[in-house]
Parts: C-alpha cells; structure tokens; sequence
C-alpha cells in the first residue's frame, strides 16, 4: 500500500523550518500533500495562489512531493485522500500542547488518521513565519530563514 501523508500549514511564507520537516517527510513516505490553507488573516504576508508557486517552486526537484489548497478541514481532506496521516512539525512544548488538543479534535473527524511529530532541527527550531513577517515588515534581510525564492518574493513587496 501507498503510504500517503499530508503536511498541511499556512506557509506565510514558507520556511527553511518548513523545507526541512517537508523533505524529512518525503523521505519516510511514497508521497506526501503540502497543503496550503486559505489565509483568513487579513494581515497576511502572501496571498494563497503566492505561497503555493513558492512552494511548487521550492520542491520542483521532489518527485513524491505536491501541492495543495485545502477551504476544508484539514481533517476531510486527509480522509478524501486516502492519507495515512498528518506530518507537523514540533519546535517546543508549546507547539505540542498545540498539536496533541488538534490532534484530539481531528480524531473525532477522522478516527483513522494519525499525526506524525517531527522534531524541528536545531538549527530551524527558533524559526516561525510571523517572526518572519515582522522582519519582512520592517525591511530587515530574511535570507538566512527562507529558501532564495521567498527572499526574492519578499524584496520584491518591498519595492512593489
Ligand atoms: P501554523 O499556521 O499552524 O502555525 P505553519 O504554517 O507555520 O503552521 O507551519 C506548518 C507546520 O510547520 C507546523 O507543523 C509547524 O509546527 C511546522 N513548523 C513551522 N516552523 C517550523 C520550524 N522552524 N521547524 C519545524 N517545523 C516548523
């Protein structure tokens, strides 16, 4: 059997935190959903159609790694696919609290779906993207957080 997985997020904007548990993900599964979910947040950095071309863009080279949005629970849309489960990421304590209560709610919807915890790497484990859009805010380098096409991305809102 395929085992299928989805890691889905915000992205806003994707991160070398993020590329990091993705591709720790491709490797552990046959294929793998990076699933966007449409931004609610008016003050978001990115608009949906943005971060999936970020991301299409940063894992071209990924034959087992595609792209999605989700206007869906995530939980639905795991089952609609036929996925054995969620990846998330964990940087912290606070991020499991975090995912062991969504986790809980997702097994009400899904009773079959599991959640896989990655461990952040330690050299991506203080990165997150509202830091990341606080920096880009205030016009400040974020090329050492994010893979070169979202630097890029993130320049060109500047002099937009
Ligand atoms: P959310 O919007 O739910 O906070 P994000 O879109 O920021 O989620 O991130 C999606 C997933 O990536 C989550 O599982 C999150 O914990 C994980 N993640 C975010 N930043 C990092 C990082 N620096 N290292 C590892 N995982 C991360």
């Amino acid at each position: 059997m395929k085992r299928l997985v989805v890691v889905p997020g915000s992205f806003d904007p994707p991160t070398n935190g993020h590329v990091d548990i993705i591709s720790r993900a491709s490797k552990l599964f046959d294929s793998v959903i990076v699933l966007v979910s449409k931004n609610t947040l008016k003050k978001s950095l990115f608009s949906t159609e943005e971060r999936v071309e970020m991301l299409q863009e940063i894992f071209h080279n990924y034959k087992n790694i595609t792209v999605d949005v989700c206007d869906s629970l995530v939980a639905v849309y795991a089952k609609e696919k036929g996925a054995v489960a969620l990846v998330r990421g964990l940087r912290n304590t606070g991020d499991y609290s975090y995912e062991s209560e969504i986790w809980h709610v997702n097994r009400t919807i899904n009773s079959a779906l599991e959640t896989v915890f990655l461990p952040a790497s330690n050299k991506f484990s203080a990165i997150r993207s509202s830091s990341i859009r606080e920096l880009a805010l205030y016009n400040q380098d974020v090329s050492l957080f994010v893979p070169p096409v979202v630097a890029l991305k993130i320049k060109q809102l500047k002099n937009a």
